[in-house]
């Protein structure tokens, strides 16, 4: 389908940017990579009279650390994600999740900032955000916000999110060194969002769970995290038995939708599966 017209403005600056979305209210629309807007649009699920493209604005990109925290703009895309060396150096969960992200087309152009704020449960930045602790810079007219990932997704395509903010920038805590990661997708093909997927961060002392993080995507209205699982492990060995019990609980808060990927006891029984495989590697990452 073809959307409906719009008036098409491109701010090189934020005050630019969030002058017009005032200007303009429920009518505009924020454009970022468009691989989730322009669908929307063309299936007419989305009709902004005016859209408002974030791509000018250059105080929007690139990675940088800063007193342990890294920061990220939000309109950094997939592939310049995963080209960095710096995330590669001290946040290589990031890297290994971006690449999990659709296709090369989807990745040269999609951002970090789009993925997050479009609040797409089948999206996976929102689950690594989960377990990475991180937050998210909220500009408005009138000043600013830091909101944590943890509570920002409310549902499904829904955030804290207001009419009238940007979301210029994600700050990561630099992890711990030794810190175990992996992020485990099952999908159908190359493109696919997850059938079901899970976040992992780890810190082992000896042969103990230090601290864990699990989040998960694609099985409840927006990316959820595990905190019983969580909880269940810390403290203890990490042994079959003790990865067993974590998927259980990590099963009993799936409410997956049944659709094309698979019914709700396969997506939920391969959120288990995924949860198990995610804590298997992140052990063999894990240095103390
Ligand atoms: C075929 C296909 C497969 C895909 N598979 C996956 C997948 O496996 N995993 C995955 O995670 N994603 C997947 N995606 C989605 C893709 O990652 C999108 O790029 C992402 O969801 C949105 O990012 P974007 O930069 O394209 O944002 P846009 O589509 O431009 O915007 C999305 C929404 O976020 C808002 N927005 C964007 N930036 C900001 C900002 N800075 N502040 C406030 N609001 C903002 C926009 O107004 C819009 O409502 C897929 C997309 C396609 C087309």
């Amino acid at each position: 389908m073809i959307p409906r017209e719009f008036e098409y403005h491109a701010p090189k600056t934020v005050p630019d940017a969030l002058g017009l979305l005032k200007q303009f209210g429920d009518e505009a629309k924020l454009l970022a990579g468009g691989h989730s807007l322009l669908p929307m649009m063309k299936m007419r699920f989305a009709e902004p009279a005016h859209l408002i493209d974030l791509g000018k604005i250059r105080e929007l990109k690139g990675i940088r650390e800063e007193g342990g925290t890294l920061r990220i703009g939000a309109m950094t895309t997939e592939n310049e994600l995963i080209w960095s060396k710096l995330l590669q150096d001290k946040c290589p969960l990031l890297i290994e999740g971006a690449r999990l992200i659709s296709d090369p087309q989807v990745r040269y152009k999609g951002t970090i900032g789009g993925d997050i704020a479009h609040g797409d449960p089948g999206n996976d930045h929102p689950a690594l955000m989960l377990v990475l602790g991180a937050s998210f810079v909220l500009k408005a007219a009138t000043g600013e916000r830091v909101v944590p990932a943890d509570g920002f997704f409310t549902g499904s395509y829904a955030t804290l999110l207001k009419p009238g903010e940007i979301m210029t920038e994600i700050r990561i805590p630099v992890p711990a060194p030794g810190t175990g990661y992996c992020y485990a997708k099952l999908k159908r093909k190359v493109g696919d969002y997850a059938t079901a997927a899970a976040a992992v961060t780890l810190r082992m002392k000896g042969e103990t769970v230090q601290e864990v993080a699990i989040a998960l995507t694609n099985v409840g209205a927006s990316a959820l995290k595990a905190r019983k699982a969580e909880d269940s492990l810390r403290g203890k060995a990490l042994n079959d038995a003790a990865m067993a019990e974590a998927a259980r609980l990590v099963m009993a808060i799936c409410e997956p939708t049944a659709d094309q990927r698979g019914d709700v006891e396969y997506k939920t029984a391969m959120t288990g599966e995924m949860t198990q495989r995610a804590l298997r590697t992140a052990r063999t990452r894990a240095t103390h």
